[in-house]
């Protein structure tokens, strides 16, 4: 059995004064034994926030793939370790937007995370181009060939499949679609990595709330949830971790 995991992402929100969300956050965690949750904050806010939290799961929104050198702006997988951050999201569909990023970035990035010790979050999802030209289902098999690591296991790979349509839109697919995706996941992550894709969760993400939580979580080979707009304030993140119990 999997256990449920919501993972918040503040992408760039949040300053020292938002980490007051994370007291309520961090207390529904703990009443929620059956649940694993963490909240992935900007690169400034791991320390604090760890301090703020202790043994709350605080986490990273990227991470550099080389150990270090000449690579101005970016963060080594052993600076987040140093300042207390206990996994991180790579591959993020705002990074390959943004940033230009590909799957064999994602690939390079979840392989340094791990050789530090992080646990890591890969992301996948398609377009909306792509879903609507009837692609959405080899993309994402084409994105997890390209980057999930070959020693993949679920004590610190999580998938998530995250349609990039779908992010701070407040459209979602349906469970049916969300399920059809996940179980074409893991079917490929079964073929690269065996029966340790068993224990690999997949998290659905996008425009996840308190409103619909319940029935996504509840979808077949669901196995939690990556939350962005919703995991700014506790008032809205907290029921989706309850919703997860
Ligand atoms: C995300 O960016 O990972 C995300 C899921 O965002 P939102 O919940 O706001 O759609």
């Amino acid at each position: 059995m999997r256990r449920k995991l919501v993972v918040g992402n503040w992408k760039m929100n949040g300053s020292l004064a938002m980490l007051a969300e994370l007291d309520a956050i961090a207390a529904a965690a703990a009443a929620h034994a059956d649940v694993d949750a963490g909240v992935a904050v900007p690169t400034t806010l791991i320390a604090p926030a760890v301090a703020r939290v202790p043994g709350f799961a605080i986490g990273a929104q990227d991470v550099h793939a080389a150990e270090k050198g000449a690579h101005t702006g970016c963060v080594s997988a052993a600076m987040l370790v140093e300042a207390g951050a206990v996994f991180t999201i790579v591959g993020h569909s705002e990074r390959r937007h943004d940033q230009g990023e590909t799957s064999q970035d994602a690939w390079a990035k979840a392989a340094a995370a791990h050789k530090h010790g992080l646990g890591v979050i890969l992301c996948c999802g398609e377009t909306e181009a792509e879903r609507d030209a009837g692609r959405a289902e080899r993309v994402i098999q084409a994105q997890v060939e390209k980057s999930l690591p070959e020693n993949a296991d679920g004590s610190w790979l999580t998938l998530a499949y995250e349609p990039r349509w779908a992010i701070g839109t407040g459209r979602t697919p349906t469970l049916d679609e969300i399920s059809a995706i996940h179980s074409i996941a893991r079917a490929r992550m079964r073929h690269l990595v065996g029966d340790r894709a068993d224990g690999i969760r997949i998290l659905y993400g996008g425009s996840v709330t308190g409103d619909n939580a319940a029935s996504i979580l509840g979808a077949p080979d669901v196995d939690g949830a990556l939350v962005g707009g919703a995991s700014l304030t506790a008032a809205k993140f907290v029921p989706i971790i309850t919703a997860a119990a």
